[in-house]
């Protein structure tokens, strides 16, 4: 792992800045992308209260050094890049150094982390952005992070929060979506009680598909591998139209493991199914590309959902006849063995 510093002042004016901490989910997804980051092959996430008074991630991570524990909690500090140009090459979900300060500025935090070189781990408590106490701890390697009662220093922000039914909700989606986007990882998430979302980490992908939609849509999905000269890649599946939905809720795709939205490859998605399905359907995709870090930006918008793409026209028809190839194809399938 390398060491954490604070990113110097030109860098940190070319970063896409913002207030990243809305509501618990941008906890939880802050905090899990560290966690993968961090090379963790198991993430278990516990709330109380759709996350407004407790939330706990554990994970078998690299952990963080005893000495560099305080360092983490500035503004600015991360060990994912050092320079404005490393911004350009970014391989890491996180880059900004931004998330525990903001998290910590507004809630109750307790860290437990050890690294697998140490011997003990350590306890750190910071709360409202001040430092409360740190102590040597048994822990096993990995990290631990428990956050109490966002907002409770700033009740202007905590009347925006909905209720924690609804708040649960936020966080399921955002679990399931992570699922999808790391098939490699194993998730487990708990709300109050319930067990919502266990994966096994066994990168495959369709068995977390099956596990979050059920028997129907996985019985009815058409598998998508294919490689561009240009080294993009898109792998996963699409669902054949007969499971089409009312809404675009179920186009999934990631960009390098990262949930994005975006209206180019939304479109291509769409007009590629458009001749096979009815007006006002939309297509269930969990699509993953890997794309080439210099072929596209991710530096745009504070919550990485939004990407600029350095081909857009080429990124569009590839995508465009990836899905169409994929639809045609096996429909012709179904044709000839309907004839026999
Ligand atoms: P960023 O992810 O953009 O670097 P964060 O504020 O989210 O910034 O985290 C700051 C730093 O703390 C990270 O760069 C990383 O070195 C360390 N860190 C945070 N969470 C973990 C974790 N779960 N495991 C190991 N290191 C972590
Ligand atoms: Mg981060």
């Amino acid at each position: 792992m390398n060491k954490i510093v604070v990113l110097d002042e030109q860098t940190i004016d070319k970063i896409a800045a913002g207030e990243v901490i809305e509501r618990p989910s941008s906890i939880v997804k802050e905090l899990v992308e560290n966690a993968i980051d961090a090379g963790a092959t198991a993430v278990t996430v516990e709330i109380k209260e759709g996350g407004i008074s407790f939330i706990r991630i554990t994970d078998n991570g690299s952990g963080i050094e005893a000495e560099q524990i305080p360092t983490a909690f500035l503004r600015h500090a991360t060990s994912k890049i050092r320079t404005a140009e490393d911004l350009l090459d970014v391989t890491s979900l996180g880059f900004r150094g931004e998330a525990l300060s903001s998290i910590a500025a507004v809630c109750q935090v307790e860290l437990i982390s050890k690294t697998p070189e140490s011997l003990t781990g350590v306890r750190y408590l910071i709360e409202g952005g001040k430092e409360k106490n740190m102590e040597e701890i048994g822990a096993p390697s990995g990290t631990t992070f428990l956050v109490r009662n966002i907002f409770y220093n700033t009740p202007a922000r905590k009347k925006f929060l909905k209720t924690p039914q609804t708040e649960t909700g936020y966080i399921s989606e955002l679990m399931e979506r992570m699922a999808l986007s790391h098939p490699e990882v194993s998730f487990k998430f708990i709300a109050g009680s319930q067990v919502k979302l266990h994966t096994s980490g066994n990168h495959r992908l369709k068995d977390i598909i099956y596990n979050i939609y059920g028997r129907d849509i996985t019985n009815n999905l058409l598998e998508v591998e294919k490689t561009f000269e240009n080294g993009m890649k898109i792998t996963g599946f699409i669902g054949k139209p007969v499971i089409s939905r009312g809404n675009r809720n179920f186009e999934n795709y990631f960009v390098n493991g990262r949930y994005i939205k975006s209206k180019i490859i939304s479109k291509a998605i769409e007009d590629a199914y458009q001749s096979f399905m009815m007006k006002h359907k939309y297509p269930f995709t969990v699509l993953h590309f890997q794309i080439d870090t210099e072929m596209l930006d991710i530096n745009v918008h504070p919550t990485k959902m939004e990407l600029r793409f350095a081909e857009n026209e080429k990124l569009y028809q590839d995508v465009y006849h990836t899905i169409l190839n994929t639809l045609s194809h096996k429909e012709m399938i179904v044709q000839v063995s309907v004839g026999k």
